[in-house]
């Protein structure tokens, strides 16, 4: 299994990364987690052509992990794609999503190729033996209340991602690591946002499970200047097992079961 960190930023837009994405390659599957602003670019920027992408998942609905969605379709049209794109998303959300292409005039059937926009348990978790399973996390806790008076859900989700090679937690947003640590206890990957945990927490996470390998993304640009520092620490304290992403970054996977 192979992971792309192909964009590494936070919320806030920055020169040198793009927003939220990254792809998990296992056999034939080429999944894309989440399309923040520049997906379609970063894609390209890592070698991956778009026509590649099986399947969209979207972890939740703040700018930086969807607005690169629209574009990226349209790239797929105008290159002309014909195979069908499973796009899942999260319960309570399909409308929104079908509303808000179809606004922009991206309708499944002018569209070249079939795009289903589904709710997680709409679309099977596992395809080829890569198993991908939503669970939620308390990211949007915070807006929940004013959410609901817009009559939005604030429901956002942590991906776990198994093949019969390995086991690996994607936070992408959440409101702290304890969101993800049980999940992330037994795995051999955490790629994780670090913009809501602090990088003590990270360290002190990486120190108590071994065998666990830590990305480090989501980089907001306050941590920026002191990353060749952190990245000396992970060497001196960790083993060099916490790694901080940049877009194309890659990160091989291989199996470690007999
Ligand atoms: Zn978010």
């Amino acid at each position: 299994m192979k992971f792309i960190l192909t964009g590494t930023a936070s919320g806030m837009p920055v020169a040198h990364r793009r927003h939220a994405s990254l792809v998990i390659e296992d056999g034939e599957q080429r999944v894309l987690v989440d399309a923040g602003d520049g997906t379609s670019a970063a894609l390209l920027a890592a070698g991956i052509a778009l026509a590649s992408i099986t399947r969209i998942v979207i972890s939740h609905t703040h700018p930086d992990h969807v607005t690169g969605l629209p574009m990226l379709l349209q790239g797929m049209h105008i290159a002309g794609r014909t195979e069908p794109l499973p796009i899942s998303v999260p319960p309570g959300r399909v409308q929104w999503f079908r509303e808000w292409l179809r606004g922009m005039y991206i309708y499944a059937e002018k569209w070249g190729f079939p795009f289903q926009v589904q709710q997680y348990g709409d679309i099977p978790a596992s395809e080829g033996g890569l198993r991908i399973a939503p669970f939620p996390n308390r990211h949007l806790e915070k807006v929940r209340e004013l959410a609901a008076r817009h009559d939005v859900p604030a429901d956002s989700y942590s991906l776990h991602v198994s093949s019969e090679c390995c086991s690996v937690v994607i936070s992408s947003d959440i409101a702290s690591l304890d969101d993800v640590a049980a999940a992330a206890a037994g795995s051999d990957l955490l790629i994780v946002d670090g913009t809501h945990v602090l990088q003590d927490e990270i360290f002190a996470f990486a120190a108590a499970h071994e065998k666990l390998a830590v990305i480090c993304t989501h980089i907001p640009p306050e941590i920026e200047p002191g990353l060749m520092a952190l990245r000396e620490r992970s060497a001196e304290e960790a083993g060099g097992r916490v790694l901080y992403a940049y877009d194309g970054m890659q990160y091989l996977l291989e199996r470690t079961k007999t």
